[in-house]
């Protein structure tokens, strides 16, 4: 089936979401929960942009204008005393802009002389910031969804929140399956390989929100499996599972799912990553990814990426993000799939105004070095080739 429907399927099965209440210090990177509002006006006064003389506008349109100067503001203090016709008041930055003040000079442009200050510049209205102009208070600063990036988490604190509700990241259990897999740093038998799967699967889960658990890899054997998975739909919300869905006999993902699970769908129009399986085990949401190592990313990116984008209330443009959709220009020809989606390894720069996306690697669906030399995938429509000079649709991979 088309991924649009393999999430339609998906989207039918959801998890429920449990928020908390943290502290800034540990909010970096998570799923704000619920939309957050201004505590106070920002700014809560009228206040001065620059370093300079709060003025009257209409005092100062000539050449060489001298204004008695009648006190001074700082930041934090008492605002300066009130500036009548003729006169002038020191201010910082930050500080309150005195009654009949209506524009600021900047100090660059102006001399001290005694109790006056000689004015050389122009006095500007809009160097006052004006009580609210940024937020009024009960205005919605941030939405619900949003990533908790470094400016959010300042906008929060201007906001006066000391603490902000969060998603608690759902436990996803990351599940590697495979007689030959063995953890890197072991030794390996002949025809052994480091597992690597789990890796990159725990890293995907993090970045979008999700508290990833790797569990021990398990051999392909039904037991075995049936016991990985029972513990983890105990122990988790989410069960992601590498290898074993394909057509082969030790394929026992897929064959465990089939008589004793619950199979919502198996196989997706895309190449690579085509045999993945979704369903239930014991109630628990279970994404049965391919083994091949880009197989098994690409599967990531376009199934369990959206889901859980979903079921973590992300926000559509600003919620956390593994990839932008964008067009490029092909330099190189990049062979499409037969009724499936081509998810080929691109490398994406800007050229001029333009994106371009060169080939740098054969695309083996085992080749994990072309994920890391690419930036990005072609969505190259099922039955169509790419050739240099196309203008085709691409995931640009952050
Ligand atoms: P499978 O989907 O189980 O048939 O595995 C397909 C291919 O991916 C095989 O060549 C496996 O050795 C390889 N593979 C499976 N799981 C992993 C893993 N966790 N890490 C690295 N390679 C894997
Ligand atoms: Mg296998």
């Amino acid at each position: 089936m088309s991924v649009e429907r393999a999430l339609e399927l998906a989207g039918a099965v959801s998890i429920p979401m449990a928020t908390e209440e943290v502290s800034l210090d540990e909010a970096h990177g998570r799923v704000l929960a619920d939309p957050l509002c201004a505590l106070a006006d920002d700014p809560r006064f009228d206040n001065s942009a620059m370093d300079g003389w709060a003025v009257r506008a209409s005092d100062c349109a000539g050449e060489g204008v001298r204004l008695r100067v009648v006190g001074t503001g700082q930041a934090g203090g008492a605002a300066a005393p009130d500036v009548c016709s003729g006169e002038a008041a020191r201010v910082m930055t930050g500080a309150a802009i005195p009654e009949g003040a209506d524009a600021i000079v900047m100090v660059e442009d102006s001399e001290v002389d005694g109790d006056e200050v000689l004015i050389t510049g122009p006095a500007r209205p809009h160097y006052i910031r004006i009580r609210g102009e940024n937020l009024e208070e009960g205005e919605e600063g941030l939405p619900a969804g949003v990533e908790l990036t470094p400016p959010r988490l300042a906008l929060a604190g201007t906001m006066g929140h000391a603490t902000v509700p969060v998603i608690v990241p759902p436990k996803v259990a990351v599940i590697s399956t495979g007689d030959e897999l063995v953890p890197p740093g072991e030794p390996l038998g002949e025809h052994d390989l480091w597992e690597s799967n789990t890796h990159a699967l725990a890293g995907l889960c993090h970045r979008l929100g999700c508290q990833p658990v790797r569990f021990p890899l398990v051999i392909d054997e039904l037991d075995a499996l049936r016991a990985a998975l029972t513990r983890a739909a105990e122990e988790c919300d989410v069960i992601i599972t590498s290898g074993g869905v394909s057509m082969g006999d030790w394929d026992l993902v897929r064959r465990l799912m089939e008589t004793e699970g619950d199979v919502r769908f198996w196989r997706v129009h895309i190449r690579p990553g085509g045999p993945p399986l979704f369903g239930l085990w014991n109630g628990t949401p279970l994404f049965g990814l391919p083994g091949n190592p880009v197989s098994a990313y690409v599967v990531f990116l376009m199934l369990v990426a959206p889901w859980l984008a979903l079921n973590l209330g992300h926000h559509p443009e600003d919620g956390p993000k593994l990839a932008d959709r964008v067009r490029v220009r092909l330099l190189d020809e990049v062979k499409g799939a037969p009724g499936k989606l081509a998810l080929k390894r691109i490398h994406i720069t800007t050229e001029g105004d333009e994106l371009v996306a060169r080939v740098r690697t054969h695309q083996g669906s085992g080749n994990l070095a072309s994920l890391v030399a690419g930036n990005g995938l072609t969505l190259l429509p099922a039955g169509s080739d790419g050739e240099p000079g196309d203008i085709i649709d691409a995931l640009w991979l952050r």
